[in-house]
């Protein structure tokens, strides 16, 4: 019988029995909207295919989350990232609700000539990779949920979860694992990438943590990958990004700590941005690896004064804060001194941003492998000629149990860098952004001379090919291997993408 034939039968039938039959109406439900009409996506390579509505109702029915197509209740909303300025519109979104959706997306994706697939998680990629125009998303923010062994010292995270549930969900048994400082970001493109954050000088990066994945991979098969079982693939996604799969479950060892931490701000005014970002040149590399220690200097928007200073975060044992923010002390009097004692998970959160889609945003980034002072000098001036002052410049520390990891022995390849530098400018989405983008990217052009590679979860929009590829330093030619046998097709291209050679 013909699709079309069997659902109308099926509905004749369904009208014609009084209701508690509820399961099979609320299937019908979903698919009639995308019977009606075909859909012209476009495959990762650039070309047209059409979407029929009978392969669109099939997809529907075999889903436990919703399909979305464009003027579906929820598309918009689903499809926007939190940068508002990228905003696309996939020809279709999986709202998958576990990994037999995931499955389903990607088999979906891959016999129809290999959609254009963005995955979505968090939405906080910086070059909008986590949706696309016409092709399709995976929206995994409708699987989210984190189980703790405390026994164990084990967390198990689905791969649509967000940070900050980690970090309740652990820190209620006085345990923790290393992740990013805003807790809206999503574990999925965080933890692929690398994940450096207040705890990983004492525990490494995030993917240093992590003791085994669920990988639905391009051919749509789960895969467990670990030390023993599929290592290549759990190389691979340890710092690959999204380049192999999508991850369902990550598996992280967790840590014994305390709940309180010693933590906050100490700014200074604008003038002292020179001495601010020289003491952290010195300091930062030799800091106790429990002193995590960001240091940036900050225009506000509106004409406000400029700052300069760190943000801090001491997670060592009582009375050891006092001596290792000695060296900032000696800066003399700041502006504003708000280092305390306070929650580990509120200081998580305290980075949030209420309502992130009202802000626009361009950044651009780079590994410091040293902070020299010709780097201090070129920050300082060039800060100079700024127009807009809606901008901050700012070091994610590296060093302590980071670089204590080989460069091969996960796929993340920057283990000496002393800091991630980034410069990120923001207006009032909606207000013409050319002047900030364009003097942003100006003042970096005199900072990028200073820089080694990059983050690959700060991938920009601007990075060629070629740098990408160069990025992945030693490891790239094993990451080309990897994604020859999981994703010959380069499926999952919307990332740092590692060109399959085969
Ligand atoms: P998404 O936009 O949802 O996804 C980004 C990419 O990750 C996707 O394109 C996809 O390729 C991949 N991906 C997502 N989920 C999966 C999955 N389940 N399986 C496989 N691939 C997947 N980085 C740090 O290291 N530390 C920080 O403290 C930090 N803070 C940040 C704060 C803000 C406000 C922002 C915007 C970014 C921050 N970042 C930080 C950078 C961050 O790591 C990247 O933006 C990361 O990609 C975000 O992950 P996401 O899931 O939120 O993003």
């Amino acid at each position: 019988m013909q699709r079309r034939t069997f659902i109308q039968s099926t509905l004749t039938t369904a009208a014609g029995l009084a209701l508690p039959w509820r399961e099979p109406m609320a299937v019908l439900d979903r698919i009639a909207p995308h019977r009606q009409r075909d859909v012209i996506a476009v495959t990762g390579d650039g070309k047209d295919v059409t979407l029929t509505s009978d392969a669109l109702a099939d997809l529907a029915a075999r889903l436990r989350g919703r399909l979305l197509l464009a003027n579906d209740d929820g598309y918009d909303d689903a499809r926007r990232i939190l940068n508002p300025s990228f905003d696309k519109r996939p020809a279709l979104i999986v709202q998958a609700t576990g990994v037999a959706d995931i499955r389903t997306a990607v088999d979906f994706a891959r016999t129809n000539q290999g959609l254009l697939l963005a995955v979505k998680c968090g939405g906080h990629s910086l070059s909008g990779k986590s949706t696309c125009d016409r092709g399709m998303q995976l929206d995994l923010s409708h699987f989210r949920s984190v189980r703790v062994d405390p026994s164990a010292r084990m967390a198990w995270v689905t791969g649509g979860s967000l940070l900050g549930a980690v970090d309740h969900e652990a820190m209620a048994h006085g345990l923790v694992t290393p992740l990013g400082t805003v807790s809206h970001t999503g574990v999925g493109g965080l933890v692929t990438g690398g994940g450096f954050g207040r705890l990983a000088r004492r525990y490494g990066l995030s993917v240093d943590n992590l003791v085994a994945v669920d990988v639905v991979t391009a051919d749509g098969q789960l895969r467990h990958a670990s030390a023993d079982e599929n290592p290549d693939l759990f190389w691979g996604v340890r710092g690959g990004g999204g380049n192999f799969g999508v991850v369902t479950s990550f598996d992280f060892r967790l840590h014994p700590m305390q709940r309180e931490v010693v933590a906050g701000r100490i700014m200074f005014p604008i003038a002292r941005a020179r001495d601010v970002l020289s003491l952290y040149a010195d300091y930062a590399p030799e800091a106790p690896d429990e002193l995590h220690l960001d240091c940036g200097v900050m225009l506000p928007p509106r004409g406000a004064d400029g700052m300069a200073g760190f943000g801090i975060c001491y997670s060592g044992p009582a009375g050891g804060a006092d001596r290792a923010l000695a060296p900032l002390r000696r800066l003399g009097t700041p502006l504003t001194d708000q280092v305390r004692t306070m929650d580990y998970v509120a200081l998580q959160r305290s980075g949030d941003v209420d309502d992130p889609r009202a802000q626009g945003s361009y950044t651009k980034s780079g590994f410091v492998a040293e902070m020299r002072p010709e780097l201090v000098t070129a920050i300082v001036e060039g800060l100079a000629g700024h127009p807009a002052r809606s901008t901050q410049l700012f070091f994610q520390q590296g060093g302590g149990a980071i670089g204590r990891v080989a460069a091969d022995a996960t796929a993340f390849p920057q283990r000496d860098v002393q800091a991630n530098m980034l410069c990120f400018v923001g207006w009032r989405h909606g207000d013409d952004a050319t002047e900030h983008v364009r003097w942003i990217q100006r003042y970096w052009t005199g900072l990028e001379p200073y820089t080694h590679g990059f983050y690959v979860n700060d991938l920009e929009v601007d990075h060629s090919t070629a740098a990408v590829q160069a990025n992945y330093r030693q490891n790239h030619d094993r990451l080309v291997a990897v994604k020859n046998r999981y994703d010959p097709a380069n499926l999952f291209r919307l990332n740092a993408n590692v060109r399959p050679s085969v």
